[in-house]
């Protein structure tokens, strides 16, 4: 039974908008409401699939005057499925996913649907990037407002860290410019704030000459090899330069034509290292991986820029049961890596997997260089890794015991860790002290004021939630 909206206010609605709205009747709502996380099934009142900044400002209106709890659906790929609601509304920004570049000035303008696949292609096709997520199909909207780590962290900084301006819908329906020099305490709050402060309808980004050709090295250890292989990559990742990027992963080898058909689906650990200098340079810099551990196979290639934003893509497929937890480490140390390879043969899903983040934070990376209160940002600038823990299963039956693990694992490693509230855009379910220990005191009370300012009912709040300072 499905909550239902007044059939004349709808109308009414309708009639304002540029985009569509959806209720349970209608053709078209499954595919409106679908989000990533196939393990989460929530029927809103109606769906907004707005068109313009105009349309999110009715919507919010709308949802207000109904008292309808909101949520803002950017890609679609939060964990804990934030971008839905049962019985309220849903505001879809996945028609606005328009992406317009100024290759001189290096500038992106993106819809605050657009995902990093739309943003990639378009500004690829004049040689330039900002940092997105690893997998390209996820949104540029939940990822960007919550931080965002990718290939090009350790060159460029975090997604947000490129964020030039903002155009947002605010919870009173005004719509607002947010930049150094326009409303600052909100363009701040929204670099790692999260959706909290409102509906960001266009991000604008500072761009960066990238490829459009790298080059990639890709390093499969078995998993008998696990301790060699993480204590491998502990030693090589600190030395690698600032035009890199990489990461270390705990996997099941994909059934591509690289692997070789005995290691397909095979658990082992992985060590990806991206340069974005010289084929030279980077051949300099995988020489001593090979050597020092001989791998079970490898990858060494060059690759387009795009062709490594979505070389992962079919590892996270749209709809697959997923959970995950994170947290912030300063260094894989060896309780840290026993407790990791103690656990990963009890992984069963193939699609469940360990990805550790290289903030690059350690070598004065771009990363590193950012002042921890330049912005809203949860996470230490001078953390060596996000360690994320990631339970991805095509079926319930491996999806019930990969969730047991990942929680498992993430309790074993907690006490290692230098930030256990971890990144916000990994929490699963936003309990409140995690989302305190994300921040941290000071930039709580900090992002609070803001929230009060800006968002005093907490309209927007299916998210990692900051609580409006009282007055
Ligand atoms: C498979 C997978 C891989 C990932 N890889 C990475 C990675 O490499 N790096 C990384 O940093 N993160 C990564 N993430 C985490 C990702 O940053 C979050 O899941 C993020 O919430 C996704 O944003 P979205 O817009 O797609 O999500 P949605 O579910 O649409 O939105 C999530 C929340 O973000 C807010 N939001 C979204 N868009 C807007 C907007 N335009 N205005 C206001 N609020 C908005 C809302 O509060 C919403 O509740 C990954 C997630 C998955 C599932």
């Amino acid at each position: 039974m499905v909550f239902t909206v007044d059939t004349h206010a709808l109308s009414a609605l309708r009639d304002q908008l540029q985009g569509d709205t959806f209720v349970p009747d209608d053709d078209g709502y499954d595919a409106a409401r679908s989000i990533w996380n196939g393990a989460i099934d929530r029927k809103p009142a109606v769906v907004v699939r707005c068109a313009s900044a105009a349309d999110v400002a009715a919507a919010v209106r709308f949802g207000r005057e109904r008292s309808l709890e909101i949520a803002v659906r950017g890609g679609g790929h939060n964990f804990g499925g934030s971008g839905t609601v049962q019985d309220g509304l849903m505001i879809s920004l996945a028609a606005m996913n328009e992406v317009r570049v100024q290759p001189a000035p290096r500038r992106a303008r993106c819809g605050g649907g657009a995902t990093w696949a739309n943003v990639d292609n378009a500004t690829q096709a004049h040689g330039l990037a900002v940092t997105g997520g690893f997998i390209s199909h996820t949104g540029i909207g939940g990822l960007t407002l919550g931080g965002g780590f990718g290939w090009l962290t350790r060159m460029i900084g975090l997604s947000c860290d490129n964020l030039v301006s903002a155009e947002v819908v605010t919870a009173d329906g005004q719509i607002l410019t947010a930049s150094a020099e326009k409303n600052p305490d909100l363009f701040w709050a929204l670099r790692g704030g999260g959706g909290n402060f409102g509906v960001v309808t266009e991000f604008e980004f500072a761009l960066h000459p990238v490829g459009p050709m790298l080059n990639l090295g890709l390093f499969f250890w078995t998993v008998d090899q696990g301790v060699e292989a993480l204590r491998l990559s502990r030693q090589v990742v600190p030395t690698l330069p600032e035009n890199s990027g990489s990461l270390i992963a705990v996997l099941s080898a994909p059934p591509a034509p690289f692997v070789p058909e005995k290691y397909q689906l095979a658990t082992g650990y992985a060590l990806l290292i991206a340069g974005f200098g010289s084929a030279e340079e980077h051949a300099r810099l995988i020489a001593p991986v090979r050597e020092a551990l001989p791998p079970a196979f490898e990858l060494v290639t060059p690759i387009p820029y795009t062709g490594l934003q979505s070389m992962l893509d079919e590892s996270a497929p749209w709809g697959a049961l997923a959970y995950e937890k994170s947290l912030y480490l300063d260094e894989l140390t060896d309780p840290v890596i026993d407790i990791v390879t103690a656990q990963t043969p009890n992984k069963r899903s193939p699609l469940s997997f360990i990805p550790i983040f290289d903030l690059g934070g350690h070598v004065a990376g771009a990363y590193g260089r950012v002042p921890d209160d330049a912005t809203a940002f949860g996470g230490s600038r001078s953390a060596r890794y996000l360690f994320n823990i990631a339970a991805v299963a095509p079926v319930p039956e491996l999806y019930e015991p990969d969730r047991a693990w990942c929680r498992t694992m993430w309790q074993d490693l907690t006490p290692h860790s230098s930030n256990t509230g971890g990144y916000v855009n990994f929490m699963n379910e936003y309990q409140e002290d995690r989302v305190r220990a994300a921040y941290g005191a000071d930039k709580y009370a900090r992002l609070a004021a803001i929230k009060a300012k800006y968002d005093p009912d907490n309209i927007f709040h299916l998210n990692a939630n900051i609580r409006p300072a009282s007055a």
